[in-house]
């Protein structure tokens, strides 16, 4: 067990909710997945967080796919 608790407890309101600054590591287009890995976290546009989705999910911590928002207005 590890106890770096310290970094995870500074911005807990929001923390979740991806913005219009987020943008995709790759192409810099608006952000809508965040896949938190051991080494960090990855930003993605809908369209690259797909693409990946299949290579990076099963090691991933979390992934989290706000692309529902895209297609409910
Ligand atoms: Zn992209």
């Amino acid at each position: 067990m590890t106890q770096t608790v310290q970094d995870l407890s500074i911005d807990e309101s929001g923390r979740n909710e991806l913005t219009a600054a987020d943008r995709c590591d790759l192409c810099g287009a608006q952000a809508y997945i965040r896949a938190t890995m051991a080494t960090g976290e990855l930003l993605f546009c809908a369209h690259h967080g797909a693409e990946f989705k299949d290579k990076l999910a099963a090691t991933a911590i979390e992934w989290h796919d706000e692309t529902s928002r895209l297609y409910a207005s």
